[in-house]
């Protein structure tokens, strides 16, 4: 349909990984209906990706290396095999099943499970049962953060169009008029004998774009491990998830971008044993106007970029769709109200950088695998709330 090769060219070095060996190999293909314009500027977004995997001190011949575009940015898939038929066959398994996803998901395709949802304007519409999955999750990460992960926030997302070229700052009549529109309790989701149907408010707008890139990771780590590729780095946009493990045998190390520092510049490392980290940041996706940066996470309450008290939020969990839902509604909580939430969800694996990049907020339940190797930030340790002892 739209998916031309491209040609086989180097892997942006800009992404941050030192390539040291030749079996390491990429393909680069994209969708045909980006122009080369377009190529340039998915390249520079992906350049300020939020989490880079870290290179073991040289690579292991057997781990090959592929980039391509999907889902708006730069994906990068590491697999380690003994031959790069089997590598190239991992592979294309990977990409098939976010090609097939991303056909399903994607608010950006108009003939989406999630375009049709919208299209049709509060009546029941046919999904297919990945999308259904992803909504009843999307229901219970907003009911989980109070609504401050909230997929009905599209119209919102549309007005600001912060990562499309006609972004700008949407009237205030405008903003008070869509918030209005913000309420995830009007999702509706069923099944009828075997099948499965969506309905939305009739003047909502849905978007998966907070939660779906998480949600496609799991599927494709699920999809990989079932084929038999047993040792594979997935990094889609810099959120990541490893299974198996590296060239070294070790479990694949990932660094943490530093907010606002060149790409592939991390702040922290650490390991990842068959888990997923996922990064929400303000310095990825964003537009400055009379010297003012407006950023794409939006508040529910303001229907505005949430203000800059944090720089980024990384969660590290056994999959990534939850933990990429949480990372955009501990991001609309601020500094504040993030580490509140973490103090009465002891069990979460986060890092927070605050907004001027100088504090790291880090839960107990990451202290342990968590290394931070710039030495000027001031790091603090967010303890748990007690918790009432029952008599
Ligand atoms: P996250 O923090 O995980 O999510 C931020 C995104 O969530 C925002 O961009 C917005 O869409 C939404 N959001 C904002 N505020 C809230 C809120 N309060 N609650 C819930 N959601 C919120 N981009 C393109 O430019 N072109 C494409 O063709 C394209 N196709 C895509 C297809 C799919 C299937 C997906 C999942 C994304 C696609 N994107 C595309 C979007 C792009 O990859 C986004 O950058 C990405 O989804 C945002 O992820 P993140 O990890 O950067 O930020
Ligand atoms: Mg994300």
């Amino acid at each position: 349909m739209r998916r031309t090769p491209l040609k086989a060219m180097p892997f942006p070095m800009a992404f941050g990984f030192s390539f040291g060996a030749d079996k390491i190999f990429a393909a680069i293909s994209f969708r045909t209906t980006y122009t080369i314009k377009m190529l340039n500027k998915v390249i520079s977004t992906v350049a300020l990706s939020l989490t880079i995997a870290v290179a073991p001190n040289s690579f292991a011949k057997e781990v090959f290396n592929y980039g391509t575009f999907a889902l708006g940015t730069l994906i990068n898939v590491q697999t380690k095999n003994d031959t790069k038929e089997e590598a190239d066959y991992c592979y294309k398994e990977a990409l098939d099943e976010v090609n097939r996803l991303e056909d399903i998901l994607s608010a950006y395709i108009d003939s989406s499970d999630v375009s049709k949802i919208n299209k049709g304007r509060g009546t029941w519409v046919k999904i297919n049962p990945e999308t259904a999955q992803l909504l009843k999750l999307s229901l219970t990460m907003a009911a989980d953060t109070a609504g401050a992960f909230d997929p009905t926030i599209g119209a919102l997302v549309k007005d600001w169009s912060v990562d499309q070229p006609e972004h700008r700052i949407p009237k205030a009549d405008e903003i008070h008029a869509d918030i209005a529109k913000v309420d995830w309790k009007k999702i509706e989701v069923k099944e009828e004998n075997g099948e499965y149907f969506a309905k939305i408010g009739d003047d909502q707008t849905i978007t998966l774009g907070g939660i779906a890139k998480g949600y496609i990771l799991d599927k494709v780590a699920e999809l990989t491990t079932k084929k038999g590729c047993k040792d594979v780095l997935l990094s889609f946009g810099g959120d990541i998830t490893g299974t198996g493990t590296n060239g070294k045998d070790k479990p694949w190390m990932i660094g943490i971008q530093y907010p606002g520092a060149k790409t592939g510049q991390y702040f922290a490392t650490l390991p990842l044993d068959n888990e997923s980290v996922q990064t929400s940041g303000d310095y990825e996706r964003f537009f400055i106007q009379d010297g003012v940066k407006y950023h794409h996470i939006i508040s529910p309450v303001t229907g505005k970029p949430v203000p800059a008290t944090l720089s980024s939020v990384t969660i590290i969990g056994s999959t990534s769709a939850p933990a990429d839902a949480l990372c955009t509604a501990l991001f609309v909580m601020g500094w504040d109200g993030a580490q509140e939430y973490l103090k009465k969800h002891p069990h979460v694996r986060a890092v927070l950088v605050n907004g001027d990049k100088k504090r790291v907020a880090a839960t107990e339940a990451i202290k342990d695998i968590l290394t931070v190797v710039v030495p000027t930030l001031e790091v603090q340790t967010i303890i748990p709330e007690k918790q009432e002892t029952v008599k």
